[in-house]
């Protein structure tokens, strides 16, 4: 099979480019630039170096970009009384709350307490909301990049039949009603699946996104199925994604690596997120 690697740093840089273009028109028509307000809590080093990653994808782009940390020892009503004054500064276009928060925190209390319009993460229940009525404004970011990449190919995906395995709120089922928004044929599986591997068998299309380290193999890969892989597993002092990419790439027709595959394009939905949130929010186009 002459199987073509779908490659993320690539796919990443091209729509880098279009992005900073509509950025730059942006500010010519507006004379503002979209902002994004970053929320930490406490000092997880895995969180921080995320930061530090989302402050060099905006600062490329042209968006203004600041983190407001608190400190570990910080109470919800603390992070929500931020997220309150955050929502009221009309120059404040996207917020971000940044993981892992401490045990104490809620994730979802807080996501939700973003104006839709600002939860550049897509991940509060209005824009799921807007998600299940196929009505998208902003969508979450390893879902959206997943399909990215599905663009990229050229593939018409309209009939084909997807298997994703997992049913997580942040990849899984968003990118199940994603794929049923392109009049794909969805099928979700999950620890509770029997016989996974027949239904990854019949796939056209198979995502993994379980967090399994080289769980599929190529022996369930159906001749010429376009593979994505999500997962991200450190084994050893190597990251492995959820895909065993020496088997699955000879039955496959397209596939992504790990790592360098859907990664670096999600970071780059986070900032696509950021431009639409500040677009919708000084209504220009
Ligand atoms: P979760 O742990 O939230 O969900 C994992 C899903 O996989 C669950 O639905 C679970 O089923 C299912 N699952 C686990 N084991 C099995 C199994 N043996 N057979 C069938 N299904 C199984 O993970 P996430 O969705 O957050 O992340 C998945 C992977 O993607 C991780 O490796 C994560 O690091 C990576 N990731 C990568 C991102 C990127 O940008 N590249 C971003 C986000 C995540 P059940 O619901 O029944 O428990």
């Amino acid at each position: 099979m002459n199987t073509i690697l779908l490659d993320g740093k690539i796919l990443a840089a091209k729509l880098k480019e279009k992005l900073a273009a509509e950025i730059g028109h942006l500010k010519n028509s507006t004379g503002q630039v979209p902002r994004v307000v970053s929320v930490m809590v406490g000092n997880d080093p895995a969180g921080l170096s995320y930061i530090s990653s989302q402050q060099r994808a905006a600062e490329g782009l042209g968006i203004h970009y600041e983190v407001q940390h608190l400190a570990a020892t910080a109470s919800q009503d603390d992070v929500l009384e931020l997220i309150e004054q955050l929502n009221s500064y009309e120059h404040v276009h996207g917020i971000i709350i940044n993981k892992p928060l401490p045990a104490h925190m809620d994730f979802n209390a807080l996501i939700n307490a973003i104006v839709a319009d600002k939860d550049i993460e897509g991940m509060n229940l209005t824009n799921l909301g807007r998600l299940f009525l196929g009505a998208n404004r902003l969508i979450p970011c390893t879902p959206a990049s997943v399909m990215a990449h599905l663009h990229s190919t050229g593939v018409d995906l309209k009939g084909k039949e997807a298997v994703v395995i997992g049913r997580s709120d942040i990849v899984g089922k968003p990118l199940a009603l994603l794929l049923l928004q392109e009049h794909v044929t969805v099928t979700v599986c999950h620890s509770g699946t029997l016989n996974l591997e027949e239904h990854v068998k019949r796939a056209d299309i198979v995502i993994a996104a379980i967090g399994q380290p080289l769980f599929v193999r190529g022996s369930w890969i159906k001749e010429g199925a376009i593979v994505i892989d999500v997962g991200i597993n450190r084994v050893g002092d190597k990251i492995v994604g959820d895909v065993d990419f020496p088997s699955v790439q000879l039955k496959s027709s397209f596939i992504t690596p790990v790592p360098g595959g859907v990664g670096p394009v999600t970071s780059v939905m986070l900032m696509h997120n950021a431009c639409e949130a500040f677009k919708v929010q000084t209504q220009s186009n």
